[in-house]
């Protein structure tokens, strides 16, 4: 059986404002106070790990021995198969350090020309606890990339991604919508499955 998670305060071992806000939002129904990594001065660390679930370690890892506190970390990316696999494990460096996603956006559009535009989001969550023990789960989405980018309600690669059986881009979905579909929802429905049982979720 998983670890359960029992205590009241996590911290969230991201620096992306919009994986924290989600995240954020999935926790705190569950009676959960968030601590966002700033806080505690938590830096970034070094991903050179080979998978999204390695990268996720060495972000719980690293906010583990900054924090002492157990943490929440997140490593995700998206998947192009006709790209083999890029940008993948570096879908945060494909926008430079200015974080520039429109001109991500732009190289995926290039690279992309008219090869199969299937494409699928995977989200690495990982909860280690100070003595080192850790949970890790992997959620995914399928969908499929269109060009221009539509809407701006989300982060990153959402406003190119089409989920498989909707006609809006995760850039088009409300919060709650993205929550309902998104591959980080879908790790974190895993994560509580298995180690936030014990715990009452509050109905919005
Ligand atoms: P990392 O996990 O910090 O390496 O960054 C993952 C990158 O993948 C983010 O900066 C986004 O560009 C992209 N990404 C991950 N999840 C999402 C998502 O839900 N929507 C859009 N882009 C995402």
């Amino acid at each position: 059986m998983a670890r359960q998670f029992n205590e009241k305060k996590l911290v969230i071992a991201t620096h992306n404002k919009g994986k924290l806000k989600e995240i954020s939002a999935l926790v705190v129904p569950f009676g959960i106070n968030v601590i966002p990594p700033d806080e505690l001065n938590i830096p970034e660390p070094i991903e050179n790990g080979k998978t999204f679930i390695e990268n996720a370690k060495i972000k719980a890892s690293s906010a583990v021995l900054n924090s002492g506190k157990t943490s929440l970390s997140d490593d995700s990316g998206l998947v192009v198969p006709a790209l083999n696999g890029a940008p993948g494990i570096y879908s945060a460096r494909w926008a430079g350090p200015e974080k520039n996603f429109t001109a991500a956006m732009n190289r995926l559009n290039k690279e992309l020309g008219d090869k199969d535009q299937r494409a699928f989001f995977v989200a690495a969550l990982v909860i280690m606890w100070p003595d080192g023990h850790i949970e890790a789960f992997e959620g995914t989405v399928h969908g499929k990339l269109v060009w221009p980018p539509r809407g701006n309600l989300g982060f990153g690669y959402d406003p190119m991604f089409l989920p498989n059986g909707h006609n809006k881009t995760f850039g088009e979905f409300t919060p709650d919508e993205k929550h309902l579909h998104s591959h980080r929802s879908n790790a974190f429905n895993q994560l509580a499955t298995a180690c936030l049982c014990g715990r009452k979720r509050l109905v919005r």
